[in-house]
Parts: C-alpha cells; sequence; structure tokens
C-alpha cells in the first residue's frame, strides 16, 4: 500500500494554487527587457515600495540576484564577507568567485548571524598586500543556520559597520517575508539600512519562479547589462510577475501557518528525540545521530514512509509551506515516529 507522499523537503516544492493559475492567465504582458511588460513593471514597484528602496529588476531566480548583486557591488580581486553557510558560501558553485573575481571570506555567525565585529575584522585598513572589503552579505532568513531572523538591532550596527568601512550591503532575503511575518518588524525596516535586498516568489510564497532584486535607481541601472550577460533578461515574463503580485496579495500573511506548523513538527520531533529548538520560522534542521541514525540511510528510510526531507551533509532538513497543512504534519510526525521508534526502540530522549 502506498501513502501520499507528504514533501517537506523544501518550501520550493508549493505548485502554484489555482488563484495563482488564473492570475498567471489573465496577465498582461509585453517585452520584459525592453521595459514594456507592464506586470513586471507592477511587481517591480511594488517590491521597491515594499523594502523603501527606488527601484527594483525581476529576474528568473534567487541565484542570480546574488549573482548580479555582487557583480555590481564589487570590483575582481576584492572580499565578499558572508557566513559560512550563507547560500552564498555553501550552495551557488562559487558563482560569486567564477563570475565576479571575488573572494568570499566566510565568518562563523551564530546560526547565520554574526556581528559588526565581523566586519571590522575584514578590514585591513588599505594594507596594500591585503584584499580590499568590497561587499558585506547577509541572509535574512538564514536557510543552513535553520531559518534564523536577524535581529534588527544586530542587522543595523552589522550594515552601519559596513558602511563606515566604505562596503555595501546586500542582503539575500530569499525568504525575508518570513523574517517580516516572524518579526513583526516590516519589510522596509530591513531594506532601509541596506543597499540592495531580494526576495524570492519560488519559496514560501508559493509561485513557479522568479525573484526580485531592489536596490537604488543607480544600483539596478547598473544591474541591467549584468541581467542581460548572465541571460536574465526575459520576454513575456509578466505570467510570472503576475504569480508574483499575486503571492504578495494572498500568500504573506499565510506565512504565519507556515510557522506553527514546523514549530508542531520540531515539538513531535523532540518528542522521537531529537533534540531541537523552537524554530524560528518554516525550517527544522535535524540530526539524525539523535535518534542512532545516518542522514543518507534515514533519508531514503523516509521516503518509502511518505515523507520527503532534504538532506546537506549529516543532516536532515525539514521546510514547512502552503502544500502541506496541519494533518500533513500530524500525519509526517507520525510516519517519522513508525521509522525511528520501530526501528530503534528508542521513543524519547531517554530512549535515543
Ligand atoms: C533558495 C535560496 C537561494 C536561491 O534562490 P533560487 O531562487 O533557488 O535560485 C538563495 N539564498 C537562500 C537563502 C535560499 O534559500
Amino acid at each position: 500500500m502506498s501513502v501520499a507522499p507528504i514533501d517537506l523537503s523544501s518550501d520550493t516544492q508549493t505548485r502554484p494554487t489555482p488563484g495563482m493559475r488564473a492570475a498567471i492567465a489573465a496577465a498582461e504582458v509585453g517585452d520584459e527587457q525592453q521595459h514594456l511588460d507592464p506586470s513586471v513593471t507592477a511587481l517591480c514597484e511594488r517590491v521597491a515600495d515594499l523594502v523603501g528602496h527606488e527601484a527594483a529588476m525581476f529576474l528568473p531566480t534567487g541565484t542570480m540576484c546574488n549573482v548580479v548583486g555582487v557583480a555590481v557591488h564589487t570590483r575582481p580581486g576584492e572580499v565578499v564577507l558572508a557566513d559560512r553557510l550563507a547560500h552564498v558560501s555553501r550552495a551557488e558553485v562559487g558563482g560569486a568567485a567564477v563570475i565576479s573575481s571575488v573572494l568570499l571570506e566566510q565568518v562563523d555567525g551564530e546560526r547565520g548571524r554574526f556581528g559588526p565585529e565581523a566586519v571590522a575584522a575584514a578590514d585591513h585598513g588599505g594594507a596594500i598586500h591585503r584584499p580590499r572589503l568590497g561587499l558585506v552579505m547577509l541572509e535574512q532568513t538564514h536557510n543552513f543556520g535553520g531559518g534564523t531572523v536577524w535581529p534588527l538591532e544586530r542587522y543595523e550596527a552589522v550594515a552601519a559597520a559596513a558602511h563606515e568601512r566604505g562596503a555595501p550591503v546586500h542582503v539575500d532575503g530569499a525568504r525575508l517575508m518570513n523574517a517580516v511575518v516572524a518579526s513583526g518588524v516590516a519589510a522596509e525596516r530591513w531594506g532601509r539600512p541596506v543597499d540592495a535586498i531580494w526576495l524570492d516568489l519560488s519559496k514560501g510564497l508559493g509561485c513557479p519562479m522568479g525573484a526580485v532584486l531592489a536596490g537604488s535607481s543607480a544600483f539596478i541601472a547598473e544591474a541591467w547589462p549584468w541581467k542581460h550577460r548572465v541571460g536574465g533578461a526575459m520576454r513575456q515574463a509578466g505570467m510570472m510577475a503576475a504569480a508574483g503580485s499575486y503571492a504578495l496579495d494572498h500568500h504573506v500573511e499565510r506565512l504565519a501557518e507556515d510557522h506553527e506548523h514546523a514549530a508542531l513538527l520540531a515539538a513531535g520531533l523532540v518528542e522521537l528525540g531529537f533534540a531541537l529548538e523552537r524554530p524560528e520560522t518554516n525550517i527544522v534542521w535535524l540530526e539524525p545521530t539523535d535518534v542512532g541514525r545516518e542522514a543518507v540511510e534515514l533519508q531514503a528510510a523516509l521516503v518509502e514512509r511518505g515523507v520527503r526531507l532534504s538532506r546537506v551533509g549529516a543532516r536532515l532538513r525539514a521546510v514547512t509551506h502552503l502544500d502541506v497543512d496541519r494533518a500533513g504534519i500530524v500525519a509526517a510526525v507520525e510516519r517519522i515516529g513508525a521509522e525511528v521508534v520501530g526501528r530503534t526502540g528508542g521513543g524519547g530522549r531517554d530512549g535515543a
């Protein structure tokens, strides 16, 4: 007997809802790269406004927002400061180095969040043999850090430390709206202290694709040649931008449900013997060794039981999203329990 799989591998696994599909079908479109697509223009204006910047650009992926942001903000041979577990450090196949010839200086933040002292340490005060600090990158929320939210004060202090040293700040806001909903701090307050910030439409917002990169008019003007260079200038992209506008109307406040579901999932997993803190947003990382298991093997066993998790190294990740409701979370905990309790004879912290 097979059970319907519950896919917690990523919030990218969402499918467009009927309402979103209707918005896509109804979208007015034109040639995006000639600035003639009204749906793209509307989305960009809206996101620029949302994050308190002058202008924005629609790109096919969030990775491309990071590539373009680094390219515009740096010169070859400069240092880009980022957390060691940041997406730019761990999940972009070295794109910043390949495309922009920069050095990535990776610092150990506290679950992805470092402090102004890390910026100070990366600034070598013009020493002639040292590479210049060219850019500071922050990730909000922090994916590999566990969906963690930067506290506003620390975020502002890091941005100020960068600016004091003449380095701009670029924010990978793939899950910015999760941070907004979890913190109650408006997107504009996260946008204002930094030079560029983007959000992904294809994660918790539930769109098929797309990301929007915002900054000053001068920054976006410089970003345009890069958008063309890396193949990100599109044509009738308004169909995807319309999905984005629909998501901003309908899928932002509901992220709170994903966060509740992540908390419910984490609580259930603690009962099964995993050592977890209450998640700050929609991401839960598991250590299979907590229940005496190994990541590759446990991931495969859970697929057999109808639960998909993703894996990075020795850890497994569960991400809650639009397409998994509360009943799905309860069922996922039951299925994981059947696997780890059944196989280990554990069933609690002590048993593990
Ligand atoms: C997913 C993700 C990206 C990349 O976005 P894509 O749209 O998948 O290219 C970048 N940064 C973070 C933190 C992410 O989670």
